[in-house]
C-alpha cells in the first residue's frame, strides 16, 4: 500500500480491498506490507497486519516504515499479530545528519522506537535497520555500527540511492570500497549482520520475475518504479493476473536484456 496523501496518484488501501487481495494470496512466501509509502499512517495497519497473522495468508510478512510511528504499543500489537521482518529506515546516525536529510523528521523519536522493536522482538521477528547511502549522510555513516550496537540492533543494510529523476542524481554516491571495509569491519565486531547493496545491473532485471506489487486502488505493477498500467484484468484474479499477458510481455522483454519504456523512464537500475 502506499500512504502519502501528499500525491493525488496515492491513498491508503479500502479494508475490503484489502481482504480481497489477502485472500487471493494466500499460501504467499513473503509478503510486505508497504509499497514507498508509510503504512503505519493507515489508520487500520494494525488490523491489516492481525488479518495476514491470524489467518496464516503469508510464511512471512513485514513493513517498512521511517519508524516514527512504531511506538511501543504498536509494536506490540505488531508482535502479536505475528510479523516476522521489520526494517527501518535510518539514514543517519545523528540527529542533526536525518533533520537535515529527512525534514520533520524525529530522531529521537526513530531511536527510541528502534531501541524498544530491537529489545521486544519476539523470536522468529527479525529487526534490519537500512540506510540509503546520499551524498548528504555518506561520511557519517561510519558512526552507524556503534549507535546499532548501543540500540541493540543485529541486521543493518546499506543501499545505493536508486534514481527516480535528475534531482535525486546529485545525490547519488558509490560507497567508497575502505568505507565498505571499515563498516564491514565494525558490524563483525559488534555482532552485526551487514550487507550492502550496491546498483544492481543496468542490462536486466529479475524483478518481474519474483514479485508483483499491489498498490493501495488495487492496481497491479511488476514493481515499485514501473507505473505500468493496464496489468489488471476481469475479473479480479491475482493468481491468472501473475500470469497474464502484460506481466509475461514485460518478462519476455527481461530476459531479451530489452527494458520496456516504463523502465526506462523510471528506473535506475534501467538508466532512467
Ligand atoms: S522499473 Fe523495470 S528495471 Fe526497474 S525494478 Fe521495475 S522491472 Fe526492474
Amino acid at each position: 500500500m502506499n500512504d502519502n496523501l501528499m500525491n493525488p496518484d496515492q491513498g491508503f488501501m479500502s479494508y475490503e480491498q484489502f481482504v480481497e487481495v489477502a485472500e487471493q494470496i494466500r499460501g504467499v512466501r513473503r509478503l510486505y506490507l508497504s509499497h514507498g509509502g508509510e503504512s503505519l499512517l493507515h489508520p487500520r495497519f494494525t488490523d491489516m497486519a492481525r488479518y495476514i497473522g491470524e489467518r496464516r495468508i503469508a510464511r512471512s510478512f513485514g513493513i517498512e516504515t521511517n519508524g516514527i510511528l512504531l511506538t511501543p504499543g504498536i509494536a506490540d500489537e505488531l508482535f502479536a499479530a505475528g510479523i516476522t521482518i521489520i526494517n527501518i529506515s535510518l539514514d543517519a546516525a545523528d540527529a542533526v545528519t536525518n533533520a537535515s536529510l529527512r525534514v520533520g523528521s524525529s530522531f529521537d523519536t526513530i531511536v527510541k522506537n528502534i531501541r524498544y522493536v530491537a529489545a521486544n522482538a519476539p523470536e522468529g521477528c527479525r529487526v534490519e535497520i537500512f540506510s540509503v547511502l546520499t551524498a548528504g549522510n555518506v561520511e557519517g555513516i561510519a558512526n552507524m555500527p556503534a549507535l546499532l550496537h548501543d540500540l541493540g540492533v543485529k541486521h543493518y543494510r546499506t543501499m545505493q540511492l536508486i534514481i527516480r529523476n535528475e534531482e535525486m542524481a546529485a545525490h547519488r554516491i558509490s560507497l567508497p570500497p575502505e568505507l565498505l571495509s571499515l563498516l564491514k569491519k565494525q558490524c563483525g565486531e559488534y555482532g552485526i549482520e551487514y550487507r550492502h547493496y550496491a546498483n544492481p545491473s543496468r542490462t536486466y532485471c529479475y524483478q518481474p520475475f519474483k514479485e508483483m506489487s499491489v498498490t493501495w486502488d488495487g492496481k497491479i505493477t511488476p514493481c515499485c518504479p514501473n507505473k505500468t498500467t493496464g496489468m489488471n484484468e476481469t475479473p479480479y484474479d491475482l493468481t491468472n493476473m501473475w500470469n497474464g499477458p502484460a506481466i509475461r510481455a514485460l518478462r519476455h522483454d527481461m530476459v531479451r536484456r530489452r527494458f520496456t519504456e516504463k523502465c526506462l523512464e523510471n528506473c535506475d537500475i534501467a538508466g532512467g
